[in-house]
């Protein structure tokens, strides 16, 4: 999802269901609104699929309290994230120091000034979206903008842990460019990234199916995941994978293989097993991936790795 786009989520939580109107006056036209009237529905809507970006939390409720709810959102990994801002009257005792050091990033008093109330929400949902662009970035590669390295070592690692419990098939696509330093050599480094870039996009859109995965492995290498796979089926997506980037047609002089930019690949597929190694399956499409290169480039060889 387009994070610059989405619609922000605000949860209002208060025991008293007039202060959650006046809130939500305050916000609906803006953000998307939940509100919560104690500290248990608001935890489940925290934890559902669609958790909010901010919460404006009551401090005195009964059953669970503010700071409560709000240590308990601090502690649960899933839920951290999430912006906590105390609402609370002037008059009630309040302990400013204890809601900062349980993570709330503001407090509010009321009765409230609507303007005030609306920049300080604004300014922590603007923060928390550049945080989320900061961190959605740390696993994009900038020049393809497809995911990196560093996110396709996650996601192998998570699919690899699933096929294990549910004891299906896993394939793994390595793909390399090529004669690409020629083709460098003879365009110009910058119509390589162009290419670079175009290869990218032509490999992501050959995926269809959720879950597939593809991200720049390095320089000229890309990889794919495709889990619930078996050898056929890899067999049969590296094939529209080097079709898509066949059918580019990329003008490429410096090649002996093709006058066009083309990929070798390696595919491999295994039914992971406590006996076997993720690296196993690194390590056999990577031999695959050599032998594509071996035995003239522009080609795609697969290995089927059998539990020992
Ligand atoms: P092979 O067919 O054996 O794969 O030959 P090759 O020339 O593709 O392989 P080699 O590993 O010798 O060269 C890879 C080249 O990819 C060299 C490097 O300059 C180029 N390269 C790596 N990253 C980038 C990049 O981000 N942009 C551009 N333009 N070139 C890159
Ligand atoms: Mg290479
Ligand atoms: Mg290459």
């Amino acid at each position: 999802m387009n994070l610059e786009q989405r619609r922000q989520k605000i949860l209002i939580v208060d025991d008293n269901r007039q202060n959650i109107e006046v809130l939500m006056d305050l916000f609906q036209s803006e953000y998307k609104i939940a509100a919560a009237i104690n500290g248990e529905r608001a935890l489940k809507i925290a934890q559902s699929d669609s958790p909010p970006d901010l919460i404006l939390l009551d401090i005195l409720m009964p059953d669970m309290s503010g700071y409560e709810l709000c240590a308990r959102l601090k502690e649960n990994e899933a839920t951290r994230g999430i912006a906590v801002v105390f609402v609370t009257a002037v008059s009630e005792v309040m302990d400013e120091a204890k809601g900062f050091a349980q993570g709330a990033v503001d407090y509010i008093t009321k009765p409230f000034h609507p303007p005030m109330v609306k920049a300080r929400v604004k300014v922590h949902l603007d923060l928390k979206r550049k945080q989320e662009l900061l961190e959605a970035s740390a696993f994009l590669d900038p020049l393809t903008e497809i995911p990196n390295r560093r996110r396709f070592d996650e996601i192998m690692d998570k699919e690899w842990h699933r096929a294990l419990r549910s004891n299906q098939e896993l394939s793994l696509i390595y793909m390399d460019v090529d004669h690409f330093k020629s083709y460098n050599d003879t365009y110009g480094h910058g119509r390589g990234d162009e290419c670079l870039r175009r290869v990218a996009r032509a490999i992501q859109e050959s995926l269809r199916r959720a879950g597939d995965f593809v991200a720049r492995w390095g320089g000229e290498e890309f990889a794919a995941v495709l889990p619930y796979t078996g050898a056929a089926e890899a067999l049969q997506v590296a094939g529209q994978i080097k079709a898509s980037v066949d059918a580019l047609a990329i003008e490429h002089e410096g090649s002996d293989v093709a006058p066009i930019v083309t990929l070798s690949m390696g595919v491999a597929t295994v039914r992971p097993c406590v006996e076997a190694a993720e690296k196993d399956l690194l390590d056999a499409a990577d031999k695959a991936l050599y032998a594509a290169k071996a035995q003239g480039r522009n080609r795609i060889q697969t290995v089927e790795i059998s539990a020992s």
